[in-house]
């Protein structure tokens, strides 16, 4: 048998190698605490899954859905936009997603021809490189540093990265980093994006959870971006929504009109019943995300103060789930997650599995209840 060279350049699975030792831990009868996968724990609220169920019970929605999502459903994305002074086409420029991911996958069948490239952050979300591959194509690096805080550099670009570059990705509130866009970013971004005629991918997933006052800002919220950028996001942070896999990409019309091609030939769409209960949360009562953002912003200040007061400088971010904590000195990713395995009894991933500039960091998840998170940064204070 022969596999393809795209299969054969995937890089293994992020979290194999940490899943085997985790099984052999709990073998051993260690209470192993994952502070791993940003998953939140917290139920989805109620009024969305009521309107699922009664959803369910209704035969109008066990067949076939729409291959680009109900328009209404399409009108509650369009409505969202607005409250933030966005104006999209429901119609022509919102694209619904079986999950963000799904559609950042096929983004690259759509934007890539075999040899093309993707320009994506480093350290970054993992499918924006196996994306690229899986698309036949090349993903080059741009490198995130705490100099810059954790933002590209357009300007470092070269024309060598640039040669057959079709497509730029950017995440903020940024996983693994937690990171927000410095002012000015996007408006960057639009303007590399014009004179290099490629597309801006933006992955807004943490869009809502921000703290401190911060309000992340969409790129579309840049005159003009729509001409160069499409920016994805989904319900599964905001919501607790991870298992129900709906989200959505917006933007340019050329682009989701291409998109949209690829997923007809791909995919048959998302249950109706998910879909109207998307509808209940993004136009149904919010302080279920404010509540949420509140028990973020506790862990977050918990992770921090913690770690702080045990000699690691961690800074304290104003958005996601994540907290990217420093390595001390004399430790690497690796070893350094692998000391907190193996005398915690805590998971963390290394930070270099997300590219090789999160080498030197570790990414602890919020998305675990407080008592767990409070018990492995005790483990882990009293281990180091
Ligand atoms: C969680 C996450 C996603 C995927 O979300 P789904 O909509 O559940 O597929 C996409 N991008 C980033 C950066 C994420 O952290």
């Amino acid at each position: 048998m022969e596999f393809t060279r795209r299969i054969e350049q995937l890089p293994p699975y992020l979290f194999a190698e940490i899943d085997r030792k985790i099984a052999a831990k709990k073998a051993a009868g260690v209470d192993v605490i994952s502070l791993g996968i940003g998953d939140p724990v917290e139920a989805t609220p109620q009024h969305v899954i009521d309107e699922l169920c009664a959803a369910a019970q209704d035969p109008v929605n066990h067949r076939y859905p729409s291959y680009y999502g109900m328009p209404a459903f399409r009108e509650a994305i369009a409505r969202s936009y607005k409250r933030r002074g966005v104006d999209l086409d429901p119609d022509s420029e919102i694209l619904p997603l079986i999950g963000s991911k799904e559609g950042l996958a096929h983004m690259f069948l759509a934007l890539l021809d075999e040899g093309d490239a993707a320009l994506i952050p480093d350290p970054g979300y993992p499918v924006y490189q196996t994306g690229a591959i899986l698309a036949g194509g090349e993903a080059r690096f741009m490198p995130l540093t705490v100099e810059n805080d954790f933002n590209p550099r357009f300007s470092d670009i070269s024309a060598a990265d640039l040669d057959r570059a079709k497509l730029a990705l950017m995440n903020y509130p940024n996983n693994p980093t937690a990171a927000i866009a410095k002012p000015g970013l996007y408006e960057e971004a639009v303007a590399f994006a014009r004179d290099n005629n490629i597309v801006i991918a933006n992955d807004f997933a943490y869009s809502e959870i921000t703290f401190d006052g911060y309000r992340a800002p969409s790129i579309f919220e840049v005159p003009g971006a729509k001409d160069v950028a499409i920016e994805f996001n989904s319900l599964s942070k905001t919501y607790n929504m991870t298992g129900w896999r709906i989200g959505w990409v917006a933007g340019n019309a050329k682009v989701i009109e291409a998109m949209g091609r690829v997923k007809t030939n791909v995919d048959s769409g998302i249950f109706n019943a998910v879909q109207l209960a998307g509808i209940a949360a993004l136009d149904g009562p919010q302080d279920c995300v404010a509540e949420m953002v509140e028990i973020y912003r506790r862990r977050r200040d918990i992770v921090v103060d913690t770690l702080g007061a045990i000699g690691l400088d961690v800074n304290r971010p104003k958005g996601t789930v994540f907290v990217w904590v420093p390595v001390p000195d004399g430790h690497t990713s690796e070893s350094f997650a692998n000391l907190v395995l193996e005398q915690a009894g805590v998971v963390v991933p290394p930070g270099n599995a997300y590219g090789p500039h999160g080498e030197g960091y570790i990414r602890i998840s919020l998305t675990v209840k407080d008592d767990r998170l409070e018990e492995a940064l005790e483990r882990i204070k009293q281990h180091l």
